[in-house]
């Protein structure tokens, strides 16, 4: 059975919300609900654009709801964990009180069997709120707005900001080769593959072909690759302080090119290699994780590294060789 390696790539920020949306979310936080006047009518949530035609709307903000009639609903039976709600809800179109337009948000009811367009729905606030349509959890059933639990209140000034976390979440299919190579590095060997046709050496864990002559390539052609190189290419990372960044200090990857073999790793981390020292033709040997020490299976993006930790100086002279720093792959 295929084995799936999940990585996720998170893109926060913060987006400037302006004069109409931050009035908007200025007010969730005070539990009001805010609508735009338009020709047709009142826009909830407010614009500051006509929708229909591209003309400018005056900020004439007007309060609606807080309930709100269902005007259509689709069901989520199996929420996932980027849903408002981590039980069965329903979706659902609501025109609020006094607006023109719907809402769209979750209304938390039992089943359904529950509802119907046309039933009544009012918000069930958050209790802490921040300035953010999550501010309101979700719809319930009835005329009356709740409050999850103590009413804490919101940020007491105007929201002119909201954090934004963009996420892409990637389920890769993992290579049989690619756990094979990972079980190898238990025991403190890397392997390659080399083609019986050119004699070209590849690096195990990768789809196992040869890309020059079209072969794929079985178990016959493993080889152990050396536990030493050069480096050839190296990156110093200056890390930005971003939102998930734990690294605070800068650091390098490095491109090894394995002795007597044409396969050079790329983006190896150096272990007791100060950034400062790192440059083109320096000899470097693995360092292991021990044995019994627990591996990273993680094989998204990237090969896995296994229980190989990095790359350290092996004291040997430098190689000093100009067309080094051609071997980038
Ligand atoms: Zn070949």
């Amino acid at each position: 059975m295929t084995r799936f390696a999940e990585s996720t790539i998170t893109f926060p920020y913060k987006r400037s919300l302006g004069p109409v949306t931050g009035a908007f979310m200025t007010a969730l936080a005070e539990k009001r609900i805010l609508g735009v006047r338009s020709d047709a009518g009142v826009l909830v949530p407010p614009m500051e654009w006509d929708p229909a035609t591209g003309a400018e709307l005056g900020a004439d903000l007007v309060e609606v709801g807080p309930a709100g009639t269902v005007e259509s609903w689709t069901w989520v039976p199996e929420p996932t964990e980027q849903h408002p709600l981590d039980r069965p809800f329903a979706f659902a179109f609501i025109r609020l009180d006094g607006a023109s337009s719907p809402l769209l948000h979750a209304v938390d009811a039992a089943s359904p069997a529950a509802l119907s367009a046309g039933m009544r729905v009012a918000p069930r606030w958050r209790g802490r709120r921040v300035g953010h349509i999550t501010d309101i959890a979700c719809f319930v059933p009835g005329e009356r707005s709740e409050v999850d639990g103590d009413d804490v209140g919101g940020p007491g000034q105007p929201v002119e900001l909201m954090d934004y976390t963009a996420a892409v979440t990637y389920s890769t299919p993992v290579l049989a080769m690619a756990d094979h190579a990972l079980a190898a590095t238990r025991e403190h060997r890397l392997i390659g593959l080399r083609c019986p046709t050119c004699e070209r050496v590849y690096v195990g864990g990768d789809r196992p072909y040869c890309p020059v002559d079209a072969l794929e390539l079985d178990a016959d052609a493993e080889v152990d690759l050396p536990n030493v190189g050069t480096i050839t290419n190296f990156i110093v990372v200056e890390p930005v302080q971003y939102p998930g960044q734990t690294a605070t200090e800068p650091f390098a990857r490095v491109f090894v090119l394995l002795d007597g073999t044409d396969v050079v790793l790329t983006y190896q981390p150096v272990i007791d290699l100060p950034v400062g020292d790192i440059h083109v033709g320096v000899r470097v040997a693995a360092v292991w994780a021990p044995r019994d020490a627990p591996v990273d299976t993680f094989s998204g993006i990237g090969r896995p590294m296994g229980s190989l930790l990095g790359w350290t100086p092996s004291g040997e002279p430098d190689v000093n060789d100009p067309d080094l720093v051609n071997r980038i792959y």
